[in-house]
C-alpha cells in the first residue's frame, strides 16, 4: 500500500484551494525513525519518551538517555523533534516503580503531576534532552497540562534544569522551545495568559476525546459510542483554534484522528495546519488533503450544523462520494 503514496512524498499537502498542512509523524522507539524519511513526514511532532522507559527494566541513566536523544536528533537530520516529557501511570506503569492503587488511573497521577511532585525524574530526563540538543534546537512538550499553574511550574523545572547545564559549563540547546499539551477540557478554558505565554499548544485527541465525552480511551463498548465528528466535539475543537489564532499560539493535533483521513480533513477544514500521525498514515491524509478544496468542506460542515444535524460525518461521506 505505501508505493500508493510514493508519488506524492516529497510533495506538500496542499489542498485544491492552496492551503497547507503540515504532516508529521509520532514516533517513540528508534525504529520508528527510518520512517521518517520513507512517510514523507516534515518532523517529529509526538516523540512519546516513556516508551523508552517502559521497555526496560530499570530506571534508565541519564547518560543513556542522552544518548539516545542526541541519536535521535541526528536520524532527524535538522526536522525538528517534539520530544514529549514522561507520560507514565494511567495506561502506562513503569516495570520499576511501585504502581499506585489508584481507583480510577486515567484520572489519577499520571503524566505533568508526576513529573512536578517528583522532580527528580523530570530534572535528569530534563537534562539529558538539554544535554542531547547541545548546539542544535530543542522542542519539548509538557503532557496532560490541567492548569496554567502546572505549565509554570514545569517551565520553572526546565529552567532549573538549563541553569544547572550553564553553572556546569555545559554547551547549551542553540534554541529551546517549550509547549504544552492540550489533553482535558479544563486547559482551553485556560485563562488568556496562558495562551499568550505558552510556547505551543498540541492537542492530544486521543485523551481530550476521553475526558470530553467522559468514556474511556480503552473501553471499546464505551469509546464507539462518540465520534470526533459529533458537532458538539468539532465545536470545541473549534472553540481552541479560535483561542489559538487570537494569541499567534502554534497549534498541532497528535491523536489518533490526525491520521484517519476523513477526520483529518476535518480538522484541517476547522483551521488546523499541523496535524501528527503515525507514519502509515500521512500518504494516506495527504492524498485526500491534496484532493481536497478546504472552503468546500467547511461549506459541508456549516451547512450539516445548519440543517440540526448532529453529527457532520454522514454530510461529509456524502459530499466525498459525490467528489468521487
Ligand atoms: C493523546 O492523548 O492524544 C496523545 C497523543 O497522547 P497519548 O495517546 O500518548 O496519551
Ligand atoms: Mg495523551
Amino acid at each position: 500500500a505505501a508505493e500508493r503514496y510514493v508519488s506524492i512524498r516529497d510533495k506538500p499537502a496542499q489542498t485544491l484551494c492552496g492551503e497547507v498542512v503540515a504532516l508529521t509523524m509520532n514516533a517513540g522507539l528508534m525504529a520508528d525513525l527510518p520512517s521518517l524519511e520513507g512517510s514523507g513526514a516534515e518532523g517529529v511532532g509526538l516523540f512519546r519518551t516513556e516508551l523508552q522507559f517502559l521497555i526496560r527494566n530499570q530506571m534508565p541513566k541519564r547518560s543513556e538517555l542522552s544518548a539516545l536523544y542526541a541519536r535521535v536528533l541526528d536520524a532527524a537530520g535538522g526536522k525538528k523533534v517534539v520530544f514529549r516529557t514522561l507520560d507514565i501511570g494511567s495506561d502506562k506503569v513503569l516495570p520499576y516503580m511501585k504502581p499506585n492503587d489508584e481507583p480510577n488511573p486515567a484520572l489519577g497521577w499520571r503524566a505533568i503531576r508526576v513529573g512536578l511532585d517528583k522532580p527528580g525524574v523530570m530534572q535528569m530526563q530534563l537534562q539529558a534532552l538539554l544535554r542531547a540538543a547541545a548546539g542544535r534546537p530543542l522542542t519539548v512538550m509538557f503532557p496532560f497540562v490541567a492548569q496554567f499553574e502546572e505549565y509554570t511550574q514545569a517551565c520553572a523545572q526546565m529552567d532549573k534544569a538549563i541553569e544547572r547545564e550553564r553553572s556546569l559549563g555545559n554547551v547549551l540547546p542553540e534554541n529551546i522551545e517549550v509547549g504544552a499539551m492540550l489533553e482535558t477540557p479544563s486547559l482551553a478554558f485556560a485563562p488568556q495568559k496562558f495562551f499568550e505565554e505558552v510556547g505551543f499548544l498540541s492537542i492530544g485527541g486521543n485523551d481530550l476525546k476521553q475526558f470530553f465525552f467522559a468514556a474511556d480511551r480503552e473501553n471499546e463498548r464505551v469509546r464507539r459510542r462518540y465520534d470526533t465528528l459529533n458537532v458538539s466535539f468539532l465545536t470545541f475543537i473549534e472553540r481552541i483554534v479560535e483561542r489559538c489564532e487570537i494569541t499567534k499560539t502554534p497549534l498541532s493535533f497528535c491523536g489518533e484522528d490526525a491520521g484517519r483521513p476523513v477526520e483529518a480533513l476535518c480538522l484541517a477544514a476547522i483551521g488546523l495546519r499541523n496535524l501528527s500521525m503515525r507514519p502509515a498514515s500521512i500518504g494516506p491524509v495527504k492524498s485526500l488533503l491534496r484532493r481536497s478544496n478546504l472552503a468546500e468542506v467547511r461549506k459541508v460542515i456549516s451547512d450539516a450544523r445548519h440543517r440540526g444535524e448532529m453529527n457532520v460525518r454522514p454530510a461529509i461521506m456524502e459530499y466525498l462520494r459525490q467528489q468521487g
